[in-house]
């Protein structure tokens, strides 16, 4: 590839001489020699092209996408439906999104139902076999993921509930290094020309992410078992992980939007239990959670399970949980 690289430049760099010294370095190839080292080139362009071609892969989510970019770095291609500052239990399903999915080489989706509302059409209109359920390009994020919140029996009128369990898993970094194992499993089955980058991007991120483990514990130690209060129940992994309590939500159902009556008993339990921040992702209704620390005296976070969902974060998931766990810090730490 360098070499071709070079050859192009070299080409660039003639067209820059002037005429007649590009009438003088043109006199040294003969006809022939010229056509076919053209040949040559767009033979060995093309065998390249063959053996290098990334994978492409497509995730359904920025945060899947994220530990996906970390573990293929510059071996895979990713597309990523959702956007980060998107509801991903409601994705605006775009037709070219059926025709992504049909040129992929790969699907990772998280596989705890999150995407179960947009995403099955769309892989029927792909018809593509090489995501169907059980081939090695369709990758389900939480396999090898203890589920939480695991309902006993399948009640609708209890709100937004997922048959899996809880599909917010992914802001638990243990769950991070579970999941980048499997990618990099996967992407060796799909890809074992490049297996050894995989393994080993996949070591570094590890490593990364171990390091970054020990600081964020330590941050969020001096306040064990103090309560959040999240619009969506999406933190139960992550509140598990660091010791806080996230059992209070604006919503008085998954996916039912909060009524007053709601709102009000909130308000007293927060007095109650001394809570006085309240977590919002990008798509939720702000100005709810306002309303509500207006009442209780307490401090709206934004924050985020999509790298890229708030300012700051777009670095990948390492930023974005750098984020949560500075923010939430610095939040619980202010005295009310
Ligand atoms: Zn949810």
């Amino acid at each position: 590839m360098k070499t071709l690289l070079n050859l192009s430049l070299k080409f660039m760099n003639d067209k820059n001489m002037t005429k007649p010294e590009a009438r003088l370095k043109l006199r040294h190839y003969s006809p022939f020699v010229m056509r076919h080292s053209m040949a040559l080139m767009l033979a060995l362009l093309a065998v390249v092209t063959t053996v290098h071609a990334k994978l492409n892969v497509v995730c359904t989510t920025p945060d899947i996408a994220s530990l996906a970019q970390a573990v293929g770095g510059d071996k895979i291609e990713i597309t990523t439906l959702a956007r980060p500052t998107e509801d991903p239990h409601f994705v605006d399903a775009k037709p070219s999104f059926i025709v992504k999915l049909n040129r992929a080489d790969a699907l990772i989706e998280g596989g705890a139902e999150l995407e179960i509302g947009w995403l099955p059409p769309l892989l029927t209109g792909a018809r593509n076999s090489k995501l169907a359920s059980g081939a090695p390009g369709y990758i389900l994020a939480n396999e090898g993921i203890q589920m939480l919140e695991v309902p006993k029996s399948l009640d609708r009128s209890e709100g937004d509930i997922h048959a899996a369990g809880n599909p917010h898993f992914l802001v638990d970094p243990e769950n991070a290094k579970i999941i980048t194992h499997h990618l990099a499993e996967a992407f060796c089955k799909l890809d074992t020309a490049n297996c050894a980058t995989y393994q080993a991007n996949l070591k570094k991120f590890l490593e990364e992410l171990d390091a970054k483990m020990v600081e964020w514990q330590k941050q969020l130690a001096p306040f064990n078992g103090e309560a959040i209060v999240a619009y969506h129940n999406s933190w139960v992994y992550f509140a598990k992980r660091f010791g806080l309590k996230i059992d209070l939500f604006l919503e008085p159902k998954p996916g039912i939007p909060p009524s007053p009556a709601h709102l009000a008993s909130v308000i007293t339990k927060m007095k109650a239990e001394k809570a006085h921040v309240i977590i919002v992702d990008p798509y939720l209704n702000r100005r709810t959670a306002e309303t509500v620390a207006r009442n209780t005296d307490a401090t709206v976070v934004d924050v985020a399970q999509m790298p890229g969902g708030v300012k700051g974060t777009e670095g990948g998931y390492i930023a974005l949980m750098d984020y949560l766990v500075n923010s939430l810090a610095k939040a619980l730490a202010e005295k009310k």
